[in-house]
C-alpha cells in the first residue's frame, strides 16, 4: 500500500512526463510515475534516519587507541542541484577515545547521509561531524571520491572526472604523520 505522499509524487511524475511531450497513457509508461515516486523516496530515505542514533545503537567501551579505517565504502547519492546521481567511495577513519562502534555502523552512517539531496562537500562534513559528536574520538578523517552524473551526461560532459573532498578533526588535523598514514592506507591520491 503506497502512502499519500507516494501517490501525490506519482501524480507529479505523470505531469512531468506530459510536460516532456510524452503520452503518459501508453503502455510502457503506465506504471512509471509510481515507480519513479517509490524510487525517489528510496533515494532520499535518509531524511527519516539519524546518523547519531545508528552509532549509539552499537557503541562499546574499549581501550583500543589506534586508527580504525573503513575504506572503499560504496556510496550513491543525489546532487541537490540537478537531482542526478553522484556515486563513488567513502573512506572513513577514527581514533577511539574510550569507545568504538560496529564497523558496519560506519557504512550505515555514510548511507544515511548519502540518501538525501546532497552536495559532496556537505556529505563529507556531515559524516565527519556525526562520528565526532557521537563517539568523541581523538580524531576523524573522511575522504569521498565521486563522479557526478550532472557533469557526465549534461553540462560540460566530462566522463572521467572524479571529485575528491576531505574533512578531518583532531589528530588528523594536528598531526601530519597521522593524516599521511590514513591517506597511505586508503591509497588515495588526494588530487
Ligand atoms: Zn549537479
Amino acid at each position: 500500500m503506497d502512502s499519500k505522499e507516494t501517490e501525490e509524487l506519482a501524480q507529479h511524475c505523470k505531469r512531468i512526463l506530459e510536460l516532456l511531450g510524452e503520452d503518459s497513457s501508453r503502455e510502457g509508461l503506465l506504471k512509471t510515475p509510481l515507480r519513479v515516486a517509490r524510487s525517489l523516496q528510496f533515494l532520499t530515505k535518509g531524511y527519516g534516519e539519524s546518523g547519531e542514533e545508528i552509532l549509539r545503537s552499537a557503541m562499546f567501551k574499549e581501550d583500543y587507541r589506534q586508527m580504525v579505517v573503513v575504506k572503499d565504502i560504496e556510496l550513491y547519492s543525489m546532487c541537490e542541484h540537478h537531482m542526478l546521481p553522484f556515486y563513488g567511495k567513502a573512506h572513513v577513519a577514527y581514533i577511539p577515545n574510550g569507545y568504538i562502534t560496529g564497523l558496519s555502523k560506519i557504512a550505515r552512517v555514510v548511507e544515511t547521509y548519502a540518501r538525501r539531496l546532497q552536495v559532496q562537500e556537505r556529505l563529507t562534513v556531515q559524516i565527519r561531524d556525526c562520528i565526532q559528536n557521537t563517539l568523541n574520538p581523538l580524531g576523524v578523517a573522511v575522504v569521498v571520491e565521486a563522479s557526478h552524473m550532472c557533469m557526465q551526461v549534461r553540462g560540460v560532459q566530462k566522463q572521467n572526472s572524479v571529485t575528491t573532498t576531505s574533512a578531518f578533526t583532531g589528530a588528523f588535523l594536528s598531526d601530519i604523520r597521522t593524516r599521511n598514514e590514513f591517506i597511505t592506507l586508503i591509497g588515495s591520491k588526494l588530487h
